[in-house]
């Protein structure tokens, strides 16, 4: 299944376009795109029982514009930092050992896949990164059990503005990288058993149609159900939580010279199976 939102409703997106969800299931379902992870056990359940009824359902053509945030209002969004070894490495940190290093980024930064974010400085960076959708409550999951408490996956910008990320005594990764629109996701949420193996999706993002970032999940230090273990030990995790699981080396912020973000880039984050986005940068 592959969910997005177009014109501000839910829908289902096949090759002929995005099909209605509130209208194909005739009411059972909200357009409203947050309110699906509430039921998403239905909604699964639903779909697996009506895909004529899906197919023959109307599609509308839609343009990338048109797409918003496939999640517009999580209430809990997780970030990992140094969760692939040549970024540790490029980043001069250790790399992380029992358990990943987290963070939060406030909900108020999530933003579409066709954005436009202002620049508050000259020291924005980019971070492409696998983001995975909660789709049932976990809490104190065992490692086994952490895929089926995951709706789907999506793709997603973990944008970082540095000198906000770095000041001060200890670093500020919650704040620096929670400007508003600092967390595009998208295009579409696209559920596991589209993926050949959800555990090794390749990823990565150009500038201005430069390669800056190329990866792949079974590089992470900590897998997804390893986050899920960690992070659920701790909090439980609601549905519609987001998990930006980290970054692949390749970051601006540590090339010579540095690599930032200026008014008019354009940069495209991709993943294998779900798509790829683009975000466009203006003055503040
Ligand atoms: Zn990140």
């Amino acid at each position: 299944m592959r969910l997005a939102v177009v014109r501000n409703r839910l829908a289902l997106v096949d090759e002929r376009g995005a099909i209605d969800v509130a209208a194909v299931s005739g009411g059972k379902f909200s357009p409203d795109p947050q309110a699906i992870y509430q039921q998403w056990a239905q909604f699964r359940a639903w779909h697996a029982a009506n895909s004529e009824t899906i197919r023959a359902g109307e599609a509308t053509r839609y343009s990338a514009d048109e797409l918003g945030a496939p999640v517009p209002q999580p209430r809990q969004v997780f970030a990992i930092g140094l969760n692939y070894r040549a970024h540790a490495a490029e980043a001069g940190l250790a790399l992380p050992e029992s358990d990943p290093v987290v963070f939060a980024k406030f909900a108020s930064s999530v933003t579409g896949p066709a954005a436009v974010v202002e620049l508050p400085s000259e020291a924005v960076d980019y971070e492409a990164e696998l983001v995975v959708v909660i789709g049932e409550r976990a809490h104190r999951v065992a490692l086994q059990d952490a895929w089926a408490h995951v709706a789907g996956l999506t793709l997603g910008q973990d944008l970082s503005e540095r000198l906000v990320q770095f000041r001060g005594p200890t670093p500020q990764f919650s704040l620096g990288k929670s400007f508003p629109g600092f967390s595009p996701i998208g295009p579409v949420l696209v559920t596991l058993d589209e993926f050949d193996d959800p555990d090794n999706i390749g990823i990565g993002c150009t500038l201005n149609g430069q390669q800056m970032q190329k990866g792949r999940t079974d590089d992470l230090i900590f897998s997804v159900p390893r986050l899920i273990e960690s992070l659920s030990a701790v909090v439980p995790l609601l549905p519609g939580d987001l998990i930006f699981t980290g970054t692949p080396a390749g970051i601006g912020w540590a090339r010579v010279p540095k690599v930032v973000l200026r008014v008019g880039d354009r940069l495209v984050t991709h993943a294998e199976v779900i798509g790829e986005m683009t975000t466009t940068f203006a003055a503040a």
